[in-house]
């Protein structure tokens, strides 16, 4: 599996994003002082290869795991989790043949 995933600066303009394959900050939009010090840091997020933004996926439900291995498959309580975060049209039509149950 190649990993395609690149970093742009979720605050630049899409027409202006400009994607690495490496995290930092984002020249444009952080702010330095005149002595070239990081005033207000923006930080690259993950992005597919088109520049949009991949949302990140907290795994950490069930409290800190430093030094296990993060699970490769979610459980079903983060599936539960994540679908409520992740945006899924809302079908209101009832569906022919009335209400399951
Ligand atoms: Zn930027």
């Amino acid at each position: 599996m190649t990993d395609m995933r690149k970093y742009a600066c979720p605050q630049c303009p899409a027409s202006e994003r400009i994607l690495t394959s490496y995290p930092g900050l984002c020249r444009s939009c952080t702010t330095y002082s005149d002595d070239n010090e990081v005033v207000d840091p923006v930080h690259r997020a993950k992005c597919d290869e088109f520049g949009n933004p991949v949302k990140t996926i907290a795994r950490d439900v069930g409290g800190p795991r430093r030094g296990y291995r993060q699970p490769k498959k979610l459980s079903k309580k983060q599936r539960a989790q994540i679908s409520e975060e992740v945006e899924v049209p809302i079908i209101t039509e009832t569906l022919a043949g009335g209400e399951e149950e």
